[in-house]
């Protein structure tokens, strides 16, 4: 796209126009608390800070806005060529803006030299499309994050059919993220999480005498204007707000989990810049795994940080031989154990490419299905192109929506395929194209399945029901719940709080406890340790919508217990999380129930044994007698990263 592209030529990503065109909230249906909603709360139960929370805000569309603000940014990063299509105009969802910009989600704080903040409603600013490109104008940057992480967050909410809630925040106000695109002098990007508040800090560095890309030598290179780390970064925020127990690395996998989903939402990103994907096909043909341009990440911090070519890719050095997962390799840094997990979807994604894209390729060859030399005719190109497209939004949303099905804690690569292929299962259960085919193969070759899984057919993949029939959750069926006009927007919070309530006292009567993977006091299971109570951490609705429209409701419920093993003769103590994901129908009824008992005696061991390992001391300190997680686990491993090779970090 050229510098000053008409705005007509605009992207609107697919989740874009679906978040913004959904109609205004309309009225809050305002609770009011009757006696005994919330009875068993603090006794039987707790209610965790999630729900305590209030919920973010949207900005709701009023009559007679515009749909989008169409905003110019760096597809790639200020090095990429212009003709790889590096300058694009995206539509990002509209919403008033203070200067910074600060709107109802996101707020960008101008800190340092570069104090300048950007003032997207000011008229000049607004006919042009925003600020011109340009790596000297910090207004510039602060317009390019807020862009970036508005687009992802728009992927997220049309994948989820909700509004997200951040990871931070308090009972009063709706929670922003910061965005602190000149946050310090290093060579690092990270999320923070303060509890109260949250933060992406940017990093920023002279390149070296001899960068191997078109940085100038010794110039600074902005981690805020790469358009990978920012949709990396803010993917690690969106994912903390989903699940906040992942920012506990409790096993070899979960760190690992975060940077490989972060990087996955980053690549299959740059499918939604249509002259990027031009370009990557024009040169890689129909080889979709050499696409170079599309599956590698953060090419100018590569450069400019020793790599000579992307920070990381997708793409296996040795297809033949792709790298192997090891479930007890407890040395493995979190980056490089993330990288198996990136190249197993993206397999999968290329397969399904060939798959939908062979009879194209025949038509277009007479039948022999092999391109001659030379380039590509222009149709073909943009065809397979529009095919690549479509198909990066589809296996993004099912990366994300697969989320909601993942345990609350210690997330394993087997718990993620089993949660890929449940959710879904739920949306499109006939599957002619044999998406799930295609992923289960790519994890089977790398060596990831779930340690206890009988086969790696479909079936015994999904997970499962109750053992035994359970009623339906009173109170907690679609007709009894109140939204703020739309089963999208998270009711308030004392109305999550009642439905919270609801479920915990659901699951603490009688026999259901053990149901739900929950273990009580004095069970024989705990060789005399203590457990405290069930913690109901979130609940959520969850709205989908299939390839032929049918649309999905469903509420996501994740629950947490502790059991408090003290120091002994194997290791110091610590605390040892385990619970279930709840997922309901909307007649209240629980249909798929996803434990981690405290009770598992194998898990336990594993644990211990990856406290004292390499991997695991990055995050803990023994102190006193026992093992206390550091503070900041997404800047340690980033930092770690930064360690363990050249000088790279993210
Ligand atoms: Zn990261």
């Amino acid at each position: 796209m050229a510098q000053d592209a008409p705005l007509a030529t605009a992207t609107t990503t697919a989740a874009v126009a679906a978040t913004s065109q959904s109609r205004d909230g309309g009225a809050a249906a305002p609770a009011s608390a009757a006696a005994g909603d919330f009875f068993g709360e603090g006794v039987l139960f707790t209610v965790g800070q999630g729900i305590r929370r209030m919920p973010a805000a949207p900005y709701q569309r009023q009559k007679g806005d515009p749909l989008y603000r169409p905003l110019r940014i760096y597809t790639v990063d200020p090095a990429a060529a212009r003709l790889d299509g590096a300058i694009g105009t995206i539509n990002v969802p509209y919403e008033p803006l203070k200067p910074g910009p600060v709107g109802a989600l996101f707020g960008v704080v101008a800190t340092g030299a570069a104090h300048r903040s950007a003032d997207l409603e000011d008229p000049h600013v607004l006919i042009a499309g925003g600020y011109r490109p340009s790596p000297s104008d910090p207004r510039f940057h602060h317009q390019m994050v807020y862009a970036v992480c508005a687009n992802i967050y728009a992927a997220f909410r049309t994948a989820l059919g909700r509004s997200l809630s951040w990871g931070f925040g308090d009972a009063l106000t709706p929670a922003r993220l910061l965005l602190k695109p000149h946050f310090a002098e290093e060579k690092n990007a990270y999320y923070t999480n303060e509890g109260a508040s949250g933060a992406i800090c940017f990093g920023y560095y002279p390149a070296p005498d001899k960068p191997t890309d078109r940085s100038l030598p010794g110039g600074y290179v902005f981690t805020c204007l790469s358009h990978d780390i920012i949709a990396h970064e803010v993917t690690h925020a969106l994912l903390d707000g989903l699940r906040a127990r992942f920012a506990i690395p409790s096993g070899p996998d979960v760190a690992a989990f975060h940077e490989a989903f972060a990087d996955l939402v980053a690549i299959f990103q740059h499918f939604s810049y249509r002259e990027v994907v031009m370009v990557g096909i024009r040169r890689c043909r129909d080889a979709l795994d050499k696409a170079e341009l599309l599956l590698g990440l953060a090419r100018q911090f590569g450069h400019t940080t020793g790599q000579k070519g992307p920070l990381r890719t997708a793409i296996e050095a040795d297809p033949a031989h792709p790298q192997q997962y090891d479930e007890d390799d407890l040395r493995q840094e979190a980056h490089a154990r993330g990288s198996i997990l990136v190249s197993a979807v993206f397999t999968a994604f290329v397969t399904v490419f060939r798959r939908k894209t062979e009879r194209v390729i025949r038509l277009a060859t007479g039948g022999s299905g092999i391109l001659p030399p030379g380039e590509m005719p222009h149709d073909l190109q943009s065809e397979l192109a529009d095919r690549a497209s479509r198909l990066a939004s589809q296996f993004l949303t099912i990366c994300i929506r697969a989320i909601d099905y993942c345990p609350p804690v210690g997330i394993t690569y087997g718990d993620y395929l089993q949660a890929l292929i449940t959710a879904d299962f739920d949306v499109v259960p006939d599957d002619p194209w044999d998406y799930r085919g295609a992923l289960i193969d790519a994890f089977w070759q790398r060596n990831i399945y779930p340690r206890f899984a009988t086969s790696l057919s479909e079936d015994a993949l999904l997970w499962k029901e109750p053992t035994r029939p359970l009623p339906p959750v009173p109170r907690l069926d679609f007709a009894e719940l109140r939204f703020q006009g739309d089963p999208a927007n998270a009711a308030s919070a004392e109305e999550v709080r009642r439905q919270a309530c609801a479920l915990g006292r659901y699951v603490t009567e009688g026999e259901r406890f053990a149901e739900f993977g929950l273990v009580r006091n004095g069970d024989a299971r705990l060789q005399g340790d203590s457990v405290g109570p069930p913690c109901i951490e979130s609940l959520r609705t969850a709205r989908r919508a299939g390839p032929d429209g049918q649309i999905v409701f469903d509420l996501v419920a994740e629950i947490t217990q502790v059991r408090q093993v003290p120091a002994c003769g194997a290791g110091p103590g610590f605390d040892y999380h385990g619970g279930c994901t709840v997922i309901l129908g909307p007649d209240g009824r629980v249909r798929y129930l996803v434990t981690k008992s405290v009770a598992g005696h194998d898990r336990l061991q594993r644990r211990r044994e990856f406290l004292a390992s390499p991997a695991g001391s990055l995050y803990w300190r023994v102190q006193g007698d026992r093992y206390q997680p550091l503070s900041g686990m997404f800047r340690l491993s980033h930092l770690a990263r930064a360690g363990s090779g050249p000088q790279t970090a993210f």
